[in-house]
């Protein structure tokens, strides 16, 4: 911090239209937050004085209307939008979410109190001048998350607070603030009245953060408010050599080992959910969780059709966390079987899940990470070799059976069948030899 902050070409350009026009114009939220970490700032966000329909006429052909209720003009200019809001105060929040109405006024530091932490109410103008009310780059600097004005007060306005305040604890690492982390946990059953997609993406934010197995760690009390199908994995001991950890620390860790991709995340959180539910004691004083995939899947798929996940994301993770446990024989018949099962996008992730999986395990076992490597090796080699698994790739078409006098639903039967033979390696994929095949046997 303290270097001077580069604010983009097309934002400056806004700024100073609108300061040259007589009205204050200023850099907010995230971006000035994210500059002044030195971090790249994803979108720029810019609050004035100026009334909408003064941003408008300012603007001309270049200003559209998106959002003109809330104050919110977006300026075209070089190739991007940046949105122009006029400063606000914002009304009673009569239902713990939304205010009932705002007002604009012309005042910055209004307009910054009504900001969630004290890092996100900070404003920047045209020559990197400050302005900065309630401490933010003092706890910019610091690493702490601190909620404007009374904690508690704020999250009551607006329960999603509470996880955009884990969200940026998790990106961020900040530690949160003792009277910030006491009013954010008190108020966390107020996330019951957030609206799903709202608590999915932050969740989604929250999971992809660098920090966030640390996150998951200290608050799956609150976590537990909309997704309560994690707090029997607390705390929860597993008794097996393989372990080191409870189920609920086991899947943190395992979250913050997989690379920081939605899909990949969602899966480890709930790769292990069906643990509790099939804990065994074996005589040998093991403990063991036979099936316990499939229980995950079902509580899997339960919380993301809550959370209205999309169907594309939804089998994908599902379908990992079916798999997260299945065995990898190294040979290449097994890689055909499971690149037809899975194809090659969903196979790869699989990989990547084992890896976390295995991460978060005890250290005594971490040579899976060496089989898993040697797996995907294997699994590059039939790749390049151009092995048949697909029907696609398969040398003999439905159109050659029906040839033959196959028909029907036979066809599509009997092409299963013929790609079942070259998949485990038991025919070659040639056109001759599997037409030979279809005559003698499928007919
Ligand atoms: P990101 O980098 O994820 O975009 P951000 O801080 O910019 O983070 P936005 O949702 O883009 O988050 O919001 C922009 C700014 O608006 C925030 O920095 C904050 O000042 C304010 N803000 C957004 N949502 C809320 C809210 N629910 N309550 C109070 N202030 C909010
Ligand atoms: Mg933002």
């Amino acid at each position: 911090m303290g270097q001077a902050v580069r604010i983009p070409e097309p934002v400056r350009a806004v700024l100073a239209r609108l300061e040259e026009a007589g009205y204050e114009a200023w850099c907010v939220g995230g971006a000035a937050r994210d500059a002044l970490l030195g971090r790249e700032a994803s979108d720029w966000d810019v609050a004035t004085g100026a009334r909408p329909e003064a941003v408008m006429e300012l603007f001309g052909p270049d200003a559209l209307p998106t959002g003109l209720q809330h104050g919110t003009v977006t300026v075209r200019t070089a190739g991007t939008g940046v949105e122009v809001t006029t400063f606000r105060r914002d009304g009673d929040y009569l239902d713990n979410r939304h205010p009932d109405h705002v007002e604009f006024t012309g005042s910055l530091r209004e307009d910054l109190s009504r900001r969630d932490f004290t890092v996100n109410a900070i404003a920047m103008n045209l020559r990197g001048e400050l302005a900065d009310p309630f401490g933010g780059r003092a706890d910019l600097a610091a690493g702490i998350l601190r909620a404007v004005g009374r904690p508690e007060d704020r999250f009551r306005e607006d329960g999603l607070r509470i996880m955009r305040g884990l969200r940026f604890a998790s990106r961020l690492g900040f530690a949160i603030e003792p009277e910030t982390d006491g009013a954010l946990r008190r108020c966390a059953p107020l996330l019951e009245r957030i609206a799903p997609e709202r608590l999915r993406e932050e969740t989604t934010g929250l999971l992809c953060g660098r920090y966030a197995e640390r996150i998951l760690l200290e608050y799956p009390e609150v976590l537990g408010v909309f997704l309560p199908e994690i707090l029997p994995c607390v705390g929860f001991q597993q008794r097996n050599k393989h372990h080191c950890f409870d189920v609920w620390a086991h899947t943190a860790r395992s979250v913050g080992e997989v690379k920081p991709l939605p899909v990949l995340r969602w899966t480890m959180l709930l790769h292990d959910l069906g643990k509790p539910d099939c804990f065994t004691l074996g005589d040998n004083g093991q403990g063991h969780f036979y099936g316990h995939w499939r229980v995950s899947v079902e509580k899997g798929a339960a919380i993301l059709d809550r959370l209205r996940f999309d169907n594309r994301s939804k089998k994908t993770i599902l379908t990992l966390v079916d798999r997260h446990d299945t065995e990898l024989p190294l040979e290449e018949k097994t890689v055909r079987r499971r690149l037809r099962q899975l194809g090659e996008e969903t196979l790869r992730l699989l990989l990547e899940v084992k890896r976390a999986d295995n991460l978060a395990q005890a250290p005594a076992y971490r040579d899976r990470q060496r089989i898993i490597s040697q797996w995907e090796d294997l699994l590059n080699l039939v790749l390049a070799e151009e092995s048949c698994f697909s029907l696609r790739q398969l040398a003999v078409k439905g159109g050659d059976l029906t040839a033959l006098g196959i028909s029907g639903p036979r066809v599509g039967e009997a092409l299963e069948a013929l790609l079942d033979q070259v998949v485990d390696g038991d025919l070659p994929n040639d056109r001759g030899m599997l037409l030979e095949y279809a005559r003698e046997v499928l007919l």
